[in-house]
C-alpha cells in the first residue's frame, strides 16, 4: 500500500515559484529545501493512500483556501531562511 502526503507536491511547486520571483533570496538547493521542509513541518499534512483515489484529494489540494494557507506559510519560511541561512 502506498501512502503519500499530497501537500508535498503543492508546497514544492509554490515554493519554487515564490523563490524564483524573490530577487534577494539565495537560489541554492539548501535554501530551497529549507523553505520546503520548514513549510511542510508547519502545515497540516494531507495524506492519502493510492486506494482512496487521487482525484478527490487533488481537488481539495488545489482549492483556493489550501493554496492561500500554503502561500502564507512559504512566505514566512522564506523570511526565516533569509534571516538565518543554513548554507
Ligand atoms: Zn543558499
Amino acid at each position: 500500500m502506498e501512502i503519500k502526503n499530497y501537500l508535498e507536491e503543492i508546497v514544492i511547486r509554490i515554493a519554487n515559484d515564490l523563490i524564483d520571483k524573490d530577487k534577494d533570496f539565495c537560489k541554492c538547493n539548501k535554501c530551497r529545501l529549507d523553505v520546503i521542509t520548514y513549510s511542510l513541518n508547519r502545515l497540516r499534512p494531507k495524506y492519502a493512500s493510492s486506494l482512496t483515489g487521487h482525484a478527490l484529494t487533488a481537488v481539495d489540494i488545489e482549492s483556493d483556501q489550501v493554496q492561500a494557507e500554503v502561500t502564507v506559510q512559504i512566505l514566512r519560511a522564506i523570511e526565516q531562511v533569509k534571516e538565518h541561512p543554513n548554507h
